[in-house]
């Protein structure tokens, strides 16, 4: 923003703020066509049974492949389009790809992130409604993971658009708990079915700076989980020693690159298709 120097002058941007918000122009201007110019596609990372290493779920990331700047990542495209309008012309391109992708994985859960402003646009258990209706998967094989925000808590709307979709069957997960928001109390008040644990907590676990914290944390969750039926997934499995600490806490769930990384429609095909692994290539997927 423009600031006031001190002898009543106006100071200028400064050059990273001009770069800033080019980019920003750039990626608003360049979203408003990738859709239509087909240069959104859809990821699937595995969701392991820790138990046996079974694939149980898959979670879709959406990939932007922009024609001048290669990959754009969502973590910067996904806020553009939320403050320009975009999100819910592309949120329900990866709900309805998503569900179609899904439909041969036989009981496998596919899971689609959803920001704040998605679920609190009036319309949206509707879109949610069509992407299943269009596809044909069962309700039951669809979770929305939902990130830890103020607003998933605190705005009444929220939690009234997450009970219509728990009636229409859809699971509901907290993404990246123990990120920032973090409550457990108010986990109880929500109509969710599942929790996923921040990959900060995952990579603490067995030596990180905070790892007494991390362990309590997971703890307590899991002790929730025994009074509520809440599946748990540890993000960021990225080594051998965090599936190790993970199995010894008796997390059920997990996923990382240690364990698979994002992989086409296809190649997740196939990995429900290869015969079951005994001993899981933690470490030597990861490069
Ligand atoms: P998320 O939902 O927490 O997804 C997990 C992110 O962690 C993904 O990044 C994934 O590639 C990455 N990841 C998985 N395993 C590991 C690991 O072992 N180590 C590390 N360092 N990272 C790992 P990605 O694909 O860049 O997505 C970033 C975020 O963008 C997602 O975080 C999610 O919040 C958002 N996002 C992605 N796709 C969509 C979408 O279709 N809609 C919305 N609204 N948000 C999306
Ligand atoms: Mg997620
Ligand atoms: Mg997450
Ligand atoms: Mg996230």
């Amino acid at each position: 923003a423009v600031k006031r120097a001190g002898r009543r002058q106006v100071r200028r941007y400064q050059p990273q703020q001009d770069a800033a918000t080019e980019r920003f122009q750039l990626l608003a201007r360049d979203l408003s066509l990738a859709l239509a110019r087909q240069e959104l596609s859809l990821q699937f990372q595995p969701v392991f049974r820790l138990e046996d290493l079974q694939p149980v779920k898959a979670e879709a990331l959406l990939r932007w492949t922009h024609p001048q700047l290669g990959a754009v990542s969502p973590g910067e495209f996904i806020p553009v389009a939320e403050r320009v309008g975009l999100i819910a012309p592309i949120g329900a391109w990866v709900l309805g790809e998503a569900c179609r992708a899904a439909l041969p994985w036989g009981q496998v859960t596919v899971s689609v992130n959803v920001s704040a402003v998605q679920l609190l646009q009036v319309e949206f258990p509707q879109v949610v409604q069509q992407a299943l209706r269009d596809s044909g998967l069962p309700a039951q094989r669809l979770e929305l993971e939902l990130t830890e925000t103020a607003a998933l808590y605190e705005d009444d709307r929220a939690a009234q658009t997450m009970q219509l979709l728990r009636d229409l069957g859809v699971s509901l997960s907290i993404d990246d708990f123990g990120s920032g928001y973090s409550n457990l109390a108010r986990l109880r008040s929500l109509p969710i079915t599942g929790v996923k644990l921040d990959r900060s907590c995952t990579v603490d676990l067995p030596e990180g700076p905070s790892s007494p914290f991390s362990r309590a944390l997971l703890s307590a969750v899991l002790g929730l989980t025994q009074h509520l039926p809440l599946d748990l997934t540890a993000e960021g499995v990225e080594s051998a020693a965090h599936l190790a600490v993970l199995r010894e806490l008796n997390c059920p769930l997990g996923q990382g690159h240690g364990l698979s990384r994002p992989l086409s429609p296809a190649d997740f095909v196939a990995l429900l298709q290869a015969p079951p692994r005994s001993a899981v290539p933690v470490g030597a997927a990861a490069s």
